[in-house]
């Protein structure tokens, strides 16, 4: 059918409106005459998604800043405000200059932060990891401050000990080098009770050493705290060089070897299912998978796996940092990129994403 054909054919149908049947008819002759695109109706889209609004339905979930952790470098120098060159527009902070960093952000709608202990001072570390959970620490002073001065902001706290080993591994060592398991998870839990008693919302241990979501889960039960406590495992942490610009951050690089012994080989996907099956047997309430983007499967293997639990993801600092390289580099647009990598990680099945873009997302979602 020509073109001027069609015209006439459709002016033909809008001057015939006298029943529904014959409408039906004419759909009928024009579906059999007059539409060229080959294949069946299913293979037309566009009109599902011509409208922004339309655009925005096709994601299961949309990124919303509730979803957002914020994390945060505690140094314990009170006055310390200092720039990590590795990790574009963030610092790391002592806690004289927590409250007015945060006092914009959480009028923006910030609703979640998550510590890390920087311990500075000279001496501080030892192979206990003994400031940890030091009562005058960073991370025990930053959570009773941050709960009196911000009293709706949800406090999320990482546990491990890699910050304050003088090793700076993850857990408390054999003579070998090796993790000692046993004395690690009994010291990881601990650490994890006393910042739940200092007050944090939620309590992640990070350091992947075998059975410590049930140390903690049965410590929090026995000192009738568990329900008002979150354990959030980190099940699925891979190993890799992502990491770099963090442990500039928080001065965490182990002083020999590495952490491939603990935490995941980046091609094991089986290893990462097994880990999650048994965080949550453990008892973990929500599964984190780090990093994100590079992991988009395990996310995706976590959601289903754990589909009754939430499922949050780490976009971690080497994520962070190359998405600001490119964009320097002009290879993209950053607003574009971090909505669109952020947007990545939750079509893979997360609904909770740790991210150093959240004070941007604050402003780029407006009210
Ligand atoms: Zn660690």
């Amino acid at each position: 059918m020509s073109f001027s054909s069609l015209v006439s054919d459709i002016a033909y149908r809008e001057r015939d409106d006298a029943s529904r049947i014959s409408r039906a008819k004419s759909y009928t002759s024009t579906a059999a005459t007059s539409v060229s695109i080959s294949g069946d109706i299913s293979s037309q889209l566009h009109g599902g998604y011509s409208h922004p609004l339309a655009r925005s339905w096709q994601a299961e979930r949309q990124l919303t800043k509730s979803m957002l952790i914020y994390p945060l470098f505690i140094s314990d120098q009170p006055d310390e405000e200092v720039v990590i060159p590795s990790l574009p527009n963030q610092s790391r902070r002592g806690l004289n200059k927590l409250v007015s960093f945060l006092t914009p952000l959480v009028a923006k709608g910030l609703r979640s932060v998550i510590l890390f202990g920087v311990p500075i001072a000279p001496g501080v570390k030892d192979a206990l990891g003994t400031a940890a959970d030091d009562p005058k620490g960073p991370v025990i002073s930053a959570i009773k401050l941050l709960r009196r001065e911000f009293p709706q902001l949800y406090i999320v706290t990482d546990v491990c000990l890699c910050e304050y080993t003088s090793h700076g591994h993850c857990g408390i060592l054999n003579q070998d080098g090796s993790l000692n398991n046993t004395l690690s998870v009994d010291r990881i839990s601990d650490v994890a009770m006393a910042y739940a008693d200092a007050g944090a919302h939620c309590v992640a241990p990070s350091d992947m050493n075998d059975g410590r979501i049930r140390a903690i889960k049965l410590k929090l039960i026995e000192s009738g705290i568990s329900h008002q406590v979150l354990l959030m495992s980190y099940a699925a942490k891979f190993s890799g060089c992502l990491y770099g610009p963090f442990r500039d951050a928080a001065g965490s690089c182990p002083s020999f070897g590495d952490r491939r012994c603990y935490q995941l080989p980046p091609g094991g996907r089986g290893l990462a299912r097994r880990a999650i099956h048994r965080d949550i047997g453990e008892g973990a309430d929500v599964i984190m998978v780090k990093p994100a983007s590079q992991y988009l499967d395990i996310i995706s293997d976590a959601k289903e796996i754990g589909r009754d639990l939430p499922i949050a993801a780490y976009q971690v600092s080497g994520e962070f940092a190359m998405i600001h390289a490119g964009a320097k580099a002009g290879v993209f647009d950053l607003k574009t990129m971090a909505f669109e990598s952020t947007e990545g990680i939750l079509r893979a099945g997360a609904s909770i994403v740790v991210s150093y873009f959240t004070p941007d997302f604050l402003d780029w979602l407006g009210n």
